[in-house]
């Protein structure tokens, strides 16, 4: 989601841009007339608020609003919105303005390309984030912009060896680095593209891969001079800067079509960048369903052949990706340990497509020289509640157990230390106990110590699929006891949306009937508790 919703800012910013010199022109300052569009997602409760907010606030302050407020849903198609909405915005911008349209959209190459013959290797960039050679001299504070370089300590297998798939056990060594964690925190992993994907690329564009080359911004105006650290090779660029392998968006097809020898290849993609009907079906078909990457589309269109160059600037950013942390500091202060999911899966096309981070991540074992991953901690706002005498009741079926471990492993150190502990109940959920039950022998060792009171479910092992939210139906008295009687704290973490709305429309069922409310009077209680930090999710898609 963050991709996409970084790609729209990246088509607002060329647009504010446009639309900022167009104000200036007629000699009036930008707050004077005004535009907004919003990034949202549907499924969260404030959808679109702020840019809502802004567009009236706006107005209230003596701006005159150019085009109708745009809304973007994430949870839909955001760049849909956005271009539906951005063809009639721009009619509506010559029209305020008095100007023509030039009619069919002029593509305008943002970057110009340099080529180096004679680059000293010193100043060429090898996969830096932000800083030349900050991979080599590495320097704390380690953020976004200043991963940092951990050896990969253990990386082992938790599924079983009946299950078709791969769920792993990973421990970076982040001993004398200064970087600090929480339980709850999320660790982000920038990741490396394949190489046979980005040889690919090479050879379609008929490219020496070690050619150095800038990519410089014309708008000298700009604050952001390249579309990523420059001077680096294109090997470098599709590796560790570009992302090749999501579904391109539709101005990128529309740059691109271009480039196709064939008028019939050159219809198809201009077709799928259109906001018609058949276009957007065929987007929708061909590109989200066929799930093709810009590997895929020049395999399956053999007439584009676009310039290396403008490929480079035309693909989003490759983004790092985050990780629930399932240690906690307290047992673990000199690793941070992940448990991630290895995404793999056939598409329609008969390709088998492999997650970015999780299929380089499988390949990292502990070695000499170590394998390094460029790491950083997010802190979250998903804690523990700050007196251990809370109870608290977590839900995490799959790899929404990673911040409970983490969680679990607290609570036993408090309990150790003689602490006063409320209880600590896991609803843990998986296919089969022999399959991918995570953490089975610590889950199981933690009951039998008196730290944990665990919940299992297992969707397969029974003609009935059950699963966590059937469990939580079932323990109505002990929810109720926590949530209701103890003042505790809930927490719902996963990859599944709907398994979030369904634990919440439980918990307003468990207080509606035990706290005899009624069902706003329960809304509001659950309401409450996430004001109050009581309630929170760590949930993603
Ligand atoms: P990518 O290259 O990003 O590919 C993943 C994409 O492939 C998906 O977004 C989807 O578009 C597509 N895809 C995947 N499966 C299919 C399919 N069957 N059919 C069609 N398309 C498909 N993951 C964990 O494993 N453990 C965690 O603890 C964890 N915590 C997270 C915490 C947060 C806050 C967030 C935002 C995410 C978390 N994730 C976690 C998810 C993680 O960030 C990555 O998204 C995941 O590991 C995949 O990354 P990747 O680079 O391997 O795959």
């Amino acid at each position: 989601m963050r991709t996409k919703l970084f790609e729209s800012y990246k088509i607002m910013n060329k647009y504010t841009r446009i639309f900022r010199n167009l104000a200036r022109w007629r000699g009036s300052a930008l707050p004077c007339k005004c535009e907004v569009f919003g990034l949202g997602n549907k499924t969260y409760e404030h959808y679109n608020e702020v840019a809502i907010y802004v567009d009236h606030r706006l107005e209230q302050l003596g701006a005159t609003r150019v085009f109708e407020l745009g809304l973007g849903d994430d949870d839909a198609n955001i760049e849909d919105d956005f271009i539906t909405w951005k063809d009639k915005f721009w009619p509506a911008v010559c029209d305020f303005f008095g100007i023509e349209g030039a009619g069919e959209d002029v593509s305008i190459r943002q970057y110009k390309l340099t080529e180096h013959v004679d680059a000293l290797p010193e100043k060429v960039y090898t996969g830096e984030i932000a800083r030349l050679h900050s991979y080599k001299n590495q320097r704390s504070p380690y953020d976004a912009k200043n991963p940092y370089l951990a050896p990969v300590k253990v990386n082992r297998e938790l599924h079983g060896p009946t299950s078709e798939r791969s769920c792993m056990h990973i421990e970076f060594d982040i001993e004398g680095s200064t970087m600090r964690y929480e339980a709850g925190d999320h660790l982000a992993v920038y990741p490396v593209n394949n190489s046979e994907l980005v040889n690919k690329i090479g050879e379609v564009c008929q490219v020496d891969l070690d050619t150095v080359i800038t990519l410089t911004n014309t708008d000298e105006e700009s604050t952001k001079k390249h579309p990523f650290p420059c001077p680096c090779s294109y090997r470098t660029a599709l590796t560790h800067y570009l992302d090749i392998t999501s579904n391109p968006r539709t101005h990128v097809l529309k740059e691109l079509a271009e480039y196709c020898s064939d008028q019939a290849d050159k219809d198809k993609l201009k077709l799928m960048a259109s906001t018609t009907p058949e276009g957007k079906a065929l987007y929708q078909q061909w590109i989200t369903q066929e799930n093709r990457n810009i590997v895929h589309i020049l395999e399956d269109i053999p007439s584009l052949k676009p310039p290396l160059d403008h490929l480079c600037e035309l693909l989003p950013r490759l983004q790092c990706r985050y990780y629930s942390i399932s240690s906690s500091p307290k047992l673990h202060p000199t690793t941070i340990h992940i448990t991630a999911v290895v995404v793999e899966y056939k598409t329609p096309t008969g390709r088998i497509n492999r997650g970015v981070t999780t299929t380089w991540l499988k390949e990292k074992h502990p070695s000499d020289p170590p394998c390094l991953v460029p790491i950083f901690v997010r802190k979250s706002q998903f804690r523990l509640p700050t007196r251990p005498a809370t109870p608290v009741i977590m839900v995490g079926p799959g790899t929404g157990l990673a911040p409970f471990r983490g969680f679990i492993q607290e609570r036993d150190i408090a309990r150790k230390e003689g602490k006063e502990v409320g209880d600590t109940i896991l609803y843990f959920g998986c296919r089969r106990r022999h399959e991918d039950y995570l953490y089975k022998e610590e889950l199981e060792e933690f009951e039998k110590n008196g730290t944990l009171k665990l919940h299992t479910a297992f969707s397969r092992e029974q003609a009935q699929k059950e699963y966590v939210t059937h469990l939580l139906e079932n323990n109505k008295e002990e929810i109720w006891s926590v949530i209701g009687e103890k003042n505790g704290h809930i927490y719902i973490c996963g990859d599944a949306r709907n398994m979030a709305r369904d634990v919440h429309n439980i918990l307003v069922k468990v207080v509606m009937e035990r706290g005899k409310m009624t069902e706003m009077e329960a809304t509001a209680f659950i309401k409450k508790m996430d004001t109050q930090k009581r309630y929170s999710s760590d949930v993603w898609s």
